[in-house]
C-alpha cells in the first residue's frame, strides 16, 4: 500500500468503527450462529491473489459478523464484562503500527520504563506502597500461574532443576483456595506438577466467603500427613457471586504456617480507586502477590493484567534463563522483562494503560466505577422487592446474583427449569445478555454492570426485559 491508499484505508476502518458503536444497541448483543455455521461461509483455501482492504471488510460483514457477540454492547452483561473506551481502541492502532516487542529493555527501551511507570501509577491509584513490584501479563489466570511458580520456588526443593517426576525426595505439595475460586487456579496446578487433587477446596459460609476454620483445619491436616502447603488464594470478587474472602484472617495463617499469600481480585480489584471502596484492600499489604485485570473493570482492550509481587527475586529465580545472545552491556543496571515469566516476547500493553489513565484521568475512572456500584445496588434493591425475584448473594461491586422464584415450595427441579426458561427467554431478546452460576445444585441468574459504554438506562432496558419475560412466563403456566 502507498501512504495514499494506506490512509484511505484506515478511513474506512475508522467509520466503520464510528458506526458500529452508532448502532450497536439495534444489533442482537448475543451472535445466534450454530455451532461451524462461521466456519462452513469461509473458502477452504487461502486466497491466491490478494484481496483489498474494502473487499475484505465487505466479507467481514457478509461473512463474520453474524458469529459476533457484542461485549462492547451495552446490554452485555454476562460472566465479568470485559470492554474497551476510545483511548484503549485508538491505543491499539497504535501498538501494532510500532509493533514493539520489549522483551528486553534494549529491544525498546520504552516498553519496559513505561511498564514500570505504569505499574507505579496503579499502585498509588489502589493504595499500595513500594514494597509491590509489578508486570503486566495477557491474563489472570497466567498471574496465579507466575504467583504459584513463586510460591513453589520459595521452597528451594530444586524444582527448577531437577523437575518433579521420578522423585522420591519431595513431599506432596498442597495449594487452599475457596469453593468459589477461579478454575485457572486448578489449571495452574496442573500445569505446575502440583496435581489437580492437591487442590484443597475450602468451604465457604452463607455469604460465600472463604471459612477460616476451615483452612487451618485443613493447612494442619496436610502437615500432620507429610503434606507441604505451599500457597493460599484469597478471592476478592468471586467469578460466581462476587463475593470476599477474608483477607486480612487469610494473611496472618499464612504467616504463622509460612505459606505464600495470592490475592486474586482479576475483577473486583480496581474498585479499590474508590476511597469509599479502599476497605476491600484490607489486608493486602501482607500479601505475597495480587493479580488485578484493567482488561475487566478499568475499560481496557483485551488483553492486560496486572500482577504485583513483594518477592520479585523468587519470581526471576524460578524463570530467568538468559542465552547469550540475549546478553546485554546493561543487565545489571535493568529489569529484562523475560527474566520474570514463561514468555519472551512483550507487546507494549503499558501504552494502552498509558493512554486510558491520561485520557480519563483518574476521576474519570471512578466515577465510572462508582456509578456501576451505584447502579448494581439500585439493580439489586429492585430484585429485593420484586414479588417474583429473590436476591441470592451480598452485592459490594457491580454483580447481581439473583433467582426466580414463583412458589416457595418448589422442588429443586422447578427452580431449576424455570430459571432455566427465564435465562433463555432474557437471552433471546437480543436486548440483554445475562448469565448463571449454581449454588447447592440450583441455578441462580447473575447479571453484572461494569461496562465503558454502560449508562442508567440501559439497566431500565434490563430491568423491562426481565419483567416482560417473567410475565411472558407466568401466562403461559
Ligand atoms: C476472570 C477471572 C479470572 C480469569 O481471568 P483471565 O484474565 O481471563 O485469565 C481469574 N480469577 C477471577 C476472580 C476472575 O474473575
Amino acid at each position: 500500500m502507498d501512504y495514499q491508499e494506506f490512509s484511505e484505508n484506515q478511513k474506512i476502518i475508522s467509520d466503520w468503527i464510528l458506526n458500529y458503536f452508532k448502532k450497536i444497541e439495534e444489533i442482537p448483543v448475543l451472535s445466534d450462529v450454530k455451532p461451524g455455521e462461521i466456519k462452513k461461509l469461509l473458502n477452504k483455501q487461502p486466497p491466491q491473489k490478494g484481496k483489498t482492504i474494502p473487499e475484505l471488510l465487505s466479507e467481514f460483514d457478509n461473512f463474520l459478523f453474524k458469529g459476533i457477540t457484542h461485549w462492547n454492547h451495552p446490554g452485555f452483561m454476562a460472566y465479568f464484562n470485559s470492554t474497551s473506551c476510545e483511548a484503549g481502541i485508538l491505543s491499539e492502532f497504535l501498538i501494532s503500527a510500532l509493533n514493539l516487542n520489549g522483551m528486553i529493555w534494549k529491544t525498546s527501551p520504552v516498553v519496559t520504563e513505561l511498564e514500570e511507570s505504569m505499574m507505579n501509577w496503579f499502585k498509588e491509584m489502589i493504595g499500595l506502597d513500594d514494597q509491590f513490584w509489578g508486570i503486566i501479563y495477557d491474563t489472570a489466570s497466567i498471574s496465579t500461574f507466575h504467583a504459584l511458580a513463586s510460591a513453589r520456588e520459595q521452597l528451594n526443593l530444586e524444582i527448577r532443576e531437577k523437575g518433579v517426576s521420578g522423585r522420591t525426595d519431595l513431599p506432596k505439595l498442597s495449594i487452599f483456595c475457596s469453593e468459589n475460586a477461579h478454575s485457572s487456579v486448578e489449571k495452574s496446578a496442573i500445569a505446575l506438577g502440583i496435581g489437580q487433587e492437591n487442590v484443597r477446596k475450602i468451604i465457604a459460609n452463607e455469604n460465600f466467603e472463604m471459612d477460616l476454620n476451615e483452612l487451618r483445619v485443613k493447612i494442619e491436616d496436610d502437615i500432620k500427613n507429610g503434606i507441604k502447603p505451599i500457597c493460599v488464594i484469597a478471592t476478592v470478587g468471586t467469578t460466581s457471586f462476587a463475593s470476599i474472602d477474608p483477607v486480612k484472617e487469610i494473611a496472618s495463617l499464612c504467616k504463622q504456617f509460612n505459606i505464600w499469600l495470592h490475592v486474586d481480585a482479576a475483577y473486583a480489584g480496581v474498585a479499590a480507586v474508590l476511597p469509599e471502596m479502599k476497605w476491600i484492600s484490607d489486608g493486602w499489604e501482607d500479601a505475597d502477590s495480587i493479580v488485578i485485570n484493567p482488561h475487566k473493570w478499568m475499560f481496557t482492550p483485551m488483553d492486560c493484567s496486572i500482577f504485583l509481587t513483594k518477592k520479585k527475586n523468587i519470581l526471576k529465580n524460578a524463570f530467568s534463563l538468559i542465552p547469550e545472545y540475549l546478553r546485554t552491556q546493561q543487565d545489571d543496571e535493568v529489569d529484562n522483562l523475560m527474566d520474570y515469566g514463561l514468555q519472551l516476547g512483550r507487546r507494549f500493553r503499558a501504552l494502552k494503560l498509558w493512554f486510558i489513565i491520561s485520557n480519563l484521568g483518574v476521576s474519570g475512572i471512578q466515577e465510572k466505577i462508582r456509578n456501576h456500584i451505584t447502579w448494581a445496588k439500585e439493580f439489586a434493591d429492585w430484585i429485593t422487592n420484586h414479588k417474583y425475584l429473590k436476591l441470592v448473594a451480598p452485592v459490594h461491586f457491580s454483580t447481581v446474583c439473583f433467582q426466580f422464584i414463583t412458589d416457595s415450595n418448589s422442588s429443586i427441579e422447578e427452580i431449576n427449569s424455570n430459571n432455566q426458561k427465564l435465562l433463555d427467554l432474557i437471552n433471546s431478546s437480543g436486548k440483554i445478555f445475562i448469565s448463571h452460576t449454581k449454588v447447592k445444585n440450583q441455578i441462580v441468574l447473575r447479571l453484572t454492570i461494569g461496562s465503558y459504554w454502560q449508562e442508567k438506562r440501559h439497566i431500565e432496558v434490563a430491568k423491562n426485559v426481565i419483567e416482560n419475560s417473567i410475565i411472558g412466563l407466568l401466562k403461559k403456566d
